[in-house]
């Protein structure tokens, strides 16, 4: 593990990575990479490296799970064993189990489950290389999956978190910052309703703090959602040779 740094924000506002108190990290998503998915997405999100596959509607099994009214949302997010420094057990741990119920609720209440009734729709994440915030970055992609497979939507989820650093509340925490700052706020949000789907808070804020931490988030999402939106459009443009 490396040596903690002196300051994690300096005097003018500059982070450990050189972003602005407001920056997100760099960020690239790429849609219909899995070709036995039915809906797949790849999202690097700084040095986050993850991938999402969707596949259904499909039949349920075991059969008793399956719902009489709606489709059966089933998530798994699981980080690879070399994706983080120190060597990760390939078997699912107590946060990877959380991680997993906090995918599904995001995504949730944006699909319209009633539409496929005694079917299951199954999520995989794979975290491929982990630097703090893997749970937006796993929703971002895993939502974009889902949009891939072509299962109706009322809004694409897009996920990003701010914390406070210091005494500074910044957006999109990388692995030091989300370690060694004093909060850290995930927020899932489907933009063009408005609507929060996930909202949690590890830390300790102040009311004003934390409103500024939820604002702050709320932009970043909205940045991303562009690039998921752009990303998606890009898989179905018609490219034709034009004659002259
Ligand atoms: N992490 C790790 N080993 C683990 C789990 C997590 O090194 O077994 C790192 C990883 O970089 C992750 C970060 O700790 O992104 C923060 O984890 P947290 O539980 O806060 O979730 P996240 O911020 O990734 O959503």
């Amino acid at each position: 593990m490396n040596d903690k740094p002196e300051k994690l924000i300096d005097k003018k506002g500059v982070r450990l990575d050189g972003r602005k108190p407001d920056e997100l990290r760099p960020i690239k998503i790429d849609v219909g990479v899995l070709s036995n998915a039915d809906g797949s997405a790849y999202i690097e999100h700084g040095k986050n490296k993850i991938l999402a596959g969707a596949y259904g509607p499909r039949e349920v099994h075991p059969k008793h799970l399956a719902l009489q009214d709606r489709m059966l949302l089933r998530c798994r997010y699981h980080m690879a064993p070399f994706s983080v420094q120190e060597r990760k057990s390939p078997a699912p741990s107590r946060r990877e189990v959380e991680l997993s119920k906090v995918i599904r609720e995001s995504l949730e209440p944006s699909i319209f489950m009633e539409y496929y009734p005694r079917t299951a729709l199954d999520v995989f994440v794979e975290v491929l290389q982990a630097d703090g915030g893997t749970r937006c970055a796993s929703i971002t992609a895993a939502a974009l999956a889902v949009a891939d497979a072509g299962i109706p939507m009322r809004d694409i989820v897009v996920a990003c978190a701010a914390g406070k650093v210091e005494d500074t509340i910044v957006l999109d925490l990388m692995d030091e910052e989300d370690k060694l700052g004093s909060a850290d706020v995930p927020l899932a949000l489907m933009p063009n309703l408005n609507a929060v789907t996930l909202l949690q808070m590890d830390g300790i804020l102040t009311v004003e703090e934390f409103e500024q931490a939820v604002n702050l988030a709320i932009e970043g999402c909205k940045k991303i959602s562009a690039i998921q939106k752009e990303t998606l459009k890009a898989k179905y443009v018609d490219v034709k040779e034009v004659e002259e």
